[in-house]
């Protein structure tokens, strides 16, 4: 049966798995990422664990792709800047996999990945084209055309927690300010709710959170509890998302916008007023558009890059065919 490898590299753990081209796992791989290691250290590491997970395949997969945070030029695999591990930096990150591997390896940034894996395998099934959102921690996306994912001259292409909401908002890691990232996002939640327990403003919040820092999960169990700022501040956050997403609806007029990321279990308190708000800026046909919570759950990154390469598998063979 023909397989590939796919790695999902993340800040706490590493994931690896042999998928079929239905997406079934095979083989599933996982251990921690390893804190504190140099650079070295840490590509060794990834390298043991895809060639174990390579090894325990029924036949030697096709191609492997590594997902990863960050900004990652996929056409040349580099890891451009990887914002979790610091020693991450122009760091041409498929030569030595490939090397030990004796496949094909690609990169590929995980919220990309993951939007091609909820086009082939999730949500997105049986959509032409597809916008992803990943809801979490930050905010990415990843944005796939005619079927194929588009990464744009340099790999930038679904940075969707960098368009500006407001110009005069909070600074943003990517300098700018008002950024959709700096405004709602776990972080985001969590900086609102530490404001909230300082101002003293919300009872229930500073009660939940007792003498711990308070979290953007700490909001929601408060918003939850019936307070009325903390549930004011996640629907506001919900609204800003639909403005986002909504402008890029407009612009991009996919079939299908896929939500994936830890901020989706604030469910309809979020999810409500981000769909009012994507739905009430809607030009003509862009009302139409789906929304669509991810059904992978954490498999989402490894499918996301069973996605990926199983595509430039594809496309291989597509241009060994006619010669180019
Ligand atoms: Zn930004």
């Amino acid at each position: 049966m023909a397989t590939v490898l796919a790695g999902d590299f993340g800040g706490t753990n590493l994931r690896a798995a042999i998928v079929n081209e239905a997406g079934e796992l095979l083989v599933r791989v996982e251990d921690d990422t390893p804190q504190a290691a140099t650079r070295d250290e840490i590509i060794g590491h990834v390298i043991d664990l895809l060639a174990r997970t390579a090894a325990a395949a029924p036949e030697p997969p096709l191609a492997a792709c590594i997902a990863t945070a960050g900004l990652i030029d996929a056409d040349r695999g580099v890891v451009v800047i990887a914002p979790n591990i610091p020693g991450f930096r122009n760091l041409p990150l498929t030569p030595p996999v490939a090397a030990r591997l004796g496949i094909p390896v690609y990169i590929e940034n995980d919220a990309s990945a993951a939007a091609l894996g909820e086009f082939r395998y999730g949500a997105g099934r049986g959509a032409r084209n597809l916008l992803h959102a990943t809801l979490g921690t930050g905010i990415g996306g990843g944005i796939v055309v005619e079927g194929h994912l588009y990464r744009g001259s340099q790999g930038l292409a679904g940075e969707i927690g960098h368009i500006i909401l407001d110009p005069s908002g909070p600074v943003c890691n990517c300098g700018s300010r008002g950024c959709l990232e700096a405004m709602v996002s776990g972080v985001a939640f969590a900086e609102r709710a530490r404001v909230l327990v300082s101002s003293g403003k919300s009872l229930i919040l500073r009660e939940i959170v007792g003498a711990r820092t308070a979290t953007g999960a700490d909001l929601f169990a408060a918003a939850s509890a019936g307070d009325a700022i903390a549930e004011a501040e996640i629907r506001h956050g919900g609204h800003l998302l639909g403005l986002g997403i909504g402008s890029l609806v407009n612009v991009l007029n996919p079939d299908v916008v896929t939500l994936s990321g830890g901020l989706l279990s604030m469910g309809d308190m979020l999810l409500g007023p981000l769909r009012q708000a994507m739905y009430s800026l809607a030009y003509g046909p862009a009302a139409g558009t789906l929304v669509r919570i991810s059904e992978l759950a954490e498999d989402a990154g490894l499918l996301g890059a069973a996605a990926v390469a199983w595509e430039r598998t594809e496309a291989r063979a597509e241009s060994r065919e006619t010669g180019d």
